[in-house]
């Protein structure tokens, strides 16, 4: 079994025109990644029907939907709206992580306590330098405060090396920073999204707080990254994720699907047992700490 650590989904009112919907919202990033002017067209879309579909070809369990990183608190609540419909209706298979831009204030945070209260698993994903606001903001340290209470709760953070291939609006993480932001909240979980960026992993292995998804990572690096990122922080603190339905083999898949990724990581010359902490047993053990 796998658990997919790292989706997204939009509802067809989105994938039907994405430029009229992101320009209506002030979604201009948001727009430049799915949607660019210039170099190849990587985002797919899916139904949540496909997606249960792509899910059982490859043998995922479950996939943790995570919100985009939103510019606007308001496209927030409204891609909350969306998530809240797909994890009632499938609440076995998907889980859902809640977009939250610190713009927002109280109002941010209330839209977080509802979703927590009605089954969200945390945050994400969330990516400062694009939306807007700083690692140090007090909307971001209440609302990290709210994913430590509970034990089975994340929050996944974007980040970008800028020594790997150029992509429409790409803005460089500053990694100190958001070190210093997982030292801040000791009891929070984070997951660095796209292997942290395989930047500064010995550090990041003295946080027993964060993890690393390995979303997109066939875009950016060859396989063997996977056994350099298990022998600097460890099999036990990484875990599967794919950025579906974005297109990360873009020779490979005509349509976005979770088999490609999955037979790349497991042919890449890892361990078994590893491989099966990288793909299951890490996040399920986040997500039932008691079973
Ligand atoms: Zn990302």
């Amino acid at each position: 079994m796998r658990i997919d650590a790292h989706i997204h989904l939009y509802p067809p009112s989105v994938y039907a025109n994405p430029t009229e919907w992101g320009a209506k919202r002030g979604e201009a990033y948001w727009l430049n990644c799915v949607n660019p002017t210039s170099g190849p067209q990587l985002q797919g879309w899916a139904s949540v029907d496909q997606l249960l579909k792509d899910m059982d070809t490859a043998c995922i369990e479950k996939a943790l939907i995570l919100g985009w990183y939103w510019e606007n608190a308001d496209t927030c609540f409204e891609n909350i709206g969306w998530q809240w419909e797909w994890i009632a209706q499938h609440p076995d298979r998907l889980k859902a992580l809640a977009p939250f831009n610190a713009i927002g204030g109280a109002r941010s945070i209330d839209s977080l306590k509802k979703a927590f209260d009605n089954g969200f698993i945390g945050i994400g994903e969330i990516y400062p330098p694009a939306q807007g606001f700083s690692y140090e903001n007090d909307a971001l340290d209440a609302a990290l405060d709210l994913v430590a209470q509970e034990e089975s709760m994340i929050v996944n953070v974007h980040v970008t090396d800028p020594t790997t291939r150029d992509y429409p609006g790409k803005i460089d993480t500053p990694i100190d920073d958001l070190s210093a932001l997982a030292k801040r909240h000791p009891r929070t979980k984070f997951v660095f999204a796209h292997l942290a960026g395989m930047m500064n992993l010995p550090e990041l292995k003295t946080l027993s707080n964060v993890y690393l998804d390995t979303a997109a990572v066939p875009l950016l690096y060859k396989e063997d990254i996977y056994q350099t990122a298990i022998d600097l922080i460890g099999s036990e603190r990484i875990l599967f994720g794919t950025d579906y339905p974005l297109r990360t083999f873009p020779k490979k898949q005509s349509a976005p699907d979770f088999a490609t990724h999955v037979d790349s990581i497991c042919n890449a010359g890892i361990d078994a047992k590893d491989l099966e902490q990288i793909l299951y047993r890490n996040l399920n053990q986040i997500l039932e700490p008691d079973a």
